[in-house]
């Protein structure tokens, strides 16, 4: 199966949307995945059948057998992307490609059937076209959407599901962070780590989310927004934050991330902020950097500005670090200049309201 194929949509109308005033209440204070849009996507997949019955439909329940297999096993893997409302009235999603690139890749790793890439951004474009009055007008707003596939397989063998299910559904968001951008407190997880080198750390699935849970929740219990995962083997070099990867800026202008070393995921805000900060003038690098050294760095000064970055909070900058020992700040513990410049820059293209350099806006 190649990334070329693609199904007519049966479109199923709601009979019953959401009326317009009431839609319009919700749309004002969306908050962040609670309100859901009046349909969804559904594709199948059946061994020796590949994909079919693709639809667009009412959103609701599905109903499952107790034995289908993601509930015992857990192969399920998904994505987040966000649609905008552009200046003359439009829509647009932020590189939804990349998405369906990355869903694949993850299918891949789950040992599912991947879901072509024209078929990924087909039913994206299939569902934001009915519940178009959903994309918020609001300029801080979006519609995140959500594609998720699990293995729904009715068997108890432990075995990679034959067959499956696609889809996605979307959930208007209003601004991540109400009375503008506020630097977040991050907790250094000492006894959890997120994910081992041969592991499932790169690829986007809910496992690995389950298992950082409990590591997040310990960060909360600490006063934190997020939690930081140091790497499997020597519990030395930072990682990624629960759902963010992580920059540093220096003092000489320069700008470093962790690699892509296969136990974190490759965010596709990441690779952005990576092209918009050499596009930029900074000196990037991807190379591995230590918790020990983060805290020697911002002691000495010659570390400036921490920033978290993901399709949520897009650029967010890292005021406070704190473990079990202590805490200490990053620069001025405020928002840093390069981070705010980052994040200005690319929220402005994915609204469409600054040049588009990359092609990353994808019209609808
Ligand atoms: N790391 C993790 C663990 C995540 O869940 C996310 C959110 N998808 C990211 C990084 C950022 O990825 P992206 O920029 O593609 O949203």
């Amino acid at each position: 199966m190649n990334g070329g194929e693609t199904l007519d949509f049966e479109i199923r109308r709601n009979p019953q949307p959401v009326a317009a005033a009431e839609r319009s209440a919700l749309l004002a204070n969306p908050g962040f995945g609670r309100i859901f849009t009046d349909h969804m996507v559904t594709v199948r997949y059946a061994e020796g059948k590949g994909w079919y019955d693709a639809r667009v439909e009412p959103r609701g329940p599905i109903a499952m057998d107790p034995a289908t297999a993601v509930l015992h096993y857990a192969q399920e893997i998904f994505e987040g992307l966000k649609a905008y409302r552009t200046a003359d009235g439009g829509v647009s999603m932020f590189r939804p490609e990349a998405n369906a690139a990355r869903f694949r890749s993850s299918a891949q790793r789950l040992a599912m059937a991947p879901v072509p890439e024209r078929l990924f951004i087909d039913s994206l474009e299939a569902l934001i076209r009915v519940d178009r009055d959903w994309v918020p007008t609001d300029p801080e707003g979006s519609l995140y959407l959500r594609p998720f596939q699990y293995a729904s397989e009715v068997f108890l063998g432990v075995k990679p599901s034959s067959e499956y299910l696609f889809l996605i559904i979307a959930s208007p968001v209003g601004s991540y962070f109400k009375g503008g951008v506020q630097p977040v407190k991050v907790w250094v997880s000492r006894d959890y780590t997120r994910a081992a080198p041969g592991g499932t750390g790169a690829a986007k699935c809910g496992g690995n989310y389950a298992a950082s849970l409990v590591a997040q929740a310990e960060a909360m219990e600490h006063g934190c927004d997020q939690v930081v995962f140091l790497d499997a083997v020597e519990r030395k070099y930072v990682e990624e934050l629960g759902g963010m990867n992580v920059f540093y800026v220096f003092d000489d202008g320069s700008i470093t991330t962790p690699p892509l070393t296969g136990s974190i995921l490759p965010g596709i805000t990441r690779e952005s902020v990576l092209r918009l900060a050499a596009d930029r003038g900074h000196a990037v690098r991807e190379e591995q950097y230590s918790y020990e050294q983060w805290r020697a760095d911002a002691a000495s000064g010659r570390l400036r500005e921490a920033f978290a970055c993901g399709t949520a909070a897009v650029v967010t900058p890292i005021g406070t670090v704190r473990d079990g020992d202590g805490e200490f700040t990053v620069g001025s513990g405020e928002a840093g200049e390069a981070t705010m410049a980052l994040r200005e820059q690319l929220v402005a293209i994915q609204r469409g309201t600054a040049p588009d350099p990359h092609g990353w806006v994808h019209r609808v």
